[in-house]
Parts: structure tokens; sequence; C-alpha cells
């Protein structure tokens, strides 16, 4: 079902969420900086910045999170979950690298052994409002990574800017439970011209060419590669490529105890930091920074495509635009597909 929703309408769309829902969106913090976080009135939502610096995982796994806190009395102690859940929640104005992200973290968070409850539940009880990207940036290759700008995969409702109005599709049974919304108005057959007119133009725009396709197995042809030297030479392991990108779900969990009283939190980690796989006996695994780049291109171009079928890499381009040091990793893409022997050329630099 296809409706429009003029812009003067926009902020009392979003105030009547309000009144039902927990509304999660981007948010400028200053210039040039929007990240995702649950607002209180409409004047917050900002949808100016294509790529947040921040992507919307945290609305599903937040960079800290309290899991429960516990009191010891005796052997024993009570613990009170910190999950409360109380009213639906609505992400909106996430773009479409970003929900396809929440799907390759949920494999992983929902398996068929274990399910994580703190993301479940959560994912569970939201309706996810995509926004198409009408002005993809040189950085965005989601095209090549089996998106698109204006990829509907996993968005319950699909907004497209159309200048005046957004252009509303209702994609699925979450997404139909608006479809009697007093501003939402019936499109019609030149709404949605302009819509598609506005897809095709952004579609063109995006990178097709980076070589995702069969990655995994050229990658491990390349477990022993001299690649890896060169790779991580300009890399300083800030673990800024691993908290920004929307598929990255490493983390790892803390008890913050005082006397008998505590609570256990899981933060955010980075397979980029030295002491990411550091064990008690004293032993890294990964001792060089050469070791942890490589993890971090592996698990995305080969551990988890084994695992998953899909490279977990969305092409959203932050790890590219907030590199301080310019790691481009469409450059490694291209080197590890380059035909080994006279045709591997030194092109990353
Ligand atoms: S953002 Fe750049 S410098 Fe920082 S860890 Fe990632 S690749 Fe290395
Ligand atoms: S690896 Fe880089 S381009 Fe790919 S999803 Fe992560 S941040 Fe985006």
């Amino acid at each position: 079902m296809m409706f429009n929703l003029d812009k003067k309408d926009f902020d009392h769309f979003l105030k009547d969420l309000l009144e039902t829902h927990d509304l999660f969106a981007p948010v400028q913090l200053t210039e040039g900086v929007s990240v995702f976080k649950k607002i209180d009135n409409p004047g917050e939502v900002s949808l100016s910045q294509l790529v947040p610096q921040k992507s919307a995982k945290e609305v599903f796994f937040p960079q800290s999170e309290v899991m429960f806190r516990y009191q010891i009395a005796g052997n024993q102690g009570p613990t009170v979950s910190e999950q409360k859940i109380e009213r639906e929640r609505i992400l909106l104005g996430a773009r479409p690298c970003d929900i396809e992200a929440i799907s390759i973290i949920e494999k992983v968070f929902t398996g068929e052994d274990y399910t994580d409850v703190y993301f479940a539940e959560k994912r569970k009880r939201t309706t996810i409002i995509g926004l198409g990207c009408n002005h993809p940036l040189s950085t965005c290759f989601c095209s090549s990574t089996g998106g698109g700008p204006f990829n509907r995969a996993g968005s319950d409702l699909f907004f497209t800017d159309l200048g005046d109005a957004y252009f509303v599709e209702l994609l699925t049974e979450k997404g139909m439970a608006f479809r009697v919304n007093k501003f939402f108005k019936e499109a019609d057959s030149e709404d949605l011209g302009l819509m598609k007119e506005i897809e095709d133009k952004a579609s063109q725009k995006v990178d097709r060419t980076v070589p995702v396709e069969g990655i995994e197995k050229r990658l491990d042809l390349m477990v022993e590669s001299p690649f890896w030297d060169r790779a991580h030479e300009k890399c300083i392991g800030c673990g800024v490529c691993t908290f920004l990108c929307p598929t990255c779900h490493c983390f790892d969990i803390t008890d913050e105890a005082v006397n008998q009283k505590g609570q256990r939190v899981r933060n955010w980690d980075s397979c980029l930091f030295p002491i990411y796989s550091l064990e008690t006996s004293g032993h890294n695994p990964r001792p060089t920074g050469r070791e942890r780049t490589r993890q971090r291109l592996m698990h995305k171009f080969n551990y988890y495509p084994k695992n998953f079928g899909r490279v977990a890499c969305v092409g959203c381009g932050r790890c590219i635009l907030y590199c301080p040091v310019q790691f481009d990793i469409r450059e490694a893409l291209v080197y590890a597909s380059a035909k080994r022997g006279k045709g591997r050329k030194g092109k990353f630099k």
C-alpha cells in the first residue's frame, strides 16, 4: 500500500507516534555529527545526514548495556533484570544499509542454539521505518554487497523523500498497522513516478564494482599472504572502524561491584585492540596489528559468509569516512581479488 505524508504534517505524525511508542531516530549532536537515540519531541529528529556516525545497531545493541543488577545475601543473590521494554518501539529514518546490518547481527544473536534475550526482545518489539538515500556518498558501496540505496529488505514501512512530502510504502504486517493513519493520503501515479525516478538516479550513483562475490574463497588462499604485513602498517588500532561499523557485534562483559552489590554490563569491544584476544596465560594469538587487521577482514568476508551465506559488510562506507589514517576497505577487497602473480600490483596504498 502506498501513501503520501506531507512534510508539513511530519512533526504531528511523530507527535502521535510518541504518544504510543518509544521512538528512536537520528539526532544531530553537533554540526555534522548525528547518532541514533530515543527522542522525546519531534524537533530532535534530523534526517539530513545520510550516514550518521553511529549506526542504528545501537537501538538493538547499545554500546554499553546493564544486563542485570545483583545483591549478594549469603550464598545467594537476587538478580534484577534491567531489560525493561514497556512500550512498542519505532526506529525511524534508518537507511537501507543500517537495516540490512541489523539482520546480519540478528543471525548471530538469535541462532538455533542460543538466543540473546537483550537483542531479541528489542528486535521483536521494534517497527522499522526505513528511508531511501536520494544522494548516496562516494564512499557508499551497498550495491556491491547485495543491497542498494532503496533496498527495502527489513523495513516495515519505507519512506522516500519527494521534496515536499514522503512517499510511504507499507511492506509488512507491522507496517500495515499504519494503514489507517490520519496523516497518510493515498499516493497517485505522479508520486509513484517521481519515487521511481529518484530511486533510479540514486541507484546509478552507487559503486557496484567492489569485488565481493566469492571473496571468502579468495581469502582462504590469503591467510599467510604478505598483504597483511602491508595492510596493517598504517592502522593505528584505534577501533573507530569497528565501533562505527553497523555489522560489528563483538562485546565484553564486566562485573562492576562494590561490596555486596553490583551490576553486570556488556560493552562493545573491538578485534583491533591488542588485549581483545589476550588470554589469561599471557599468550596472545593475535599479537600484532597484522593478525588483528586480518581478523577484521576475515571475519567480515570469510568466516561470516561461511556461516551465514553472505558477507558481513553492507557497504555503508563509515569505516572509510571516519578512519583517521584513510584505510580503505574497498582497496583491500580489490587487492584480495586481483589475480595472483603479475596482475596483483600494489593497489593497496
Ligand atoms: S579506523 Fe583505521 S586506524 Fe582505526 S582501527 Fe580502523 S583501520 Fe585502523
Ligand atoms: S566494514 Fe565498513 S563499509 Fe562495511 S559495513 Fe562495516 S563500516 Fe560499513
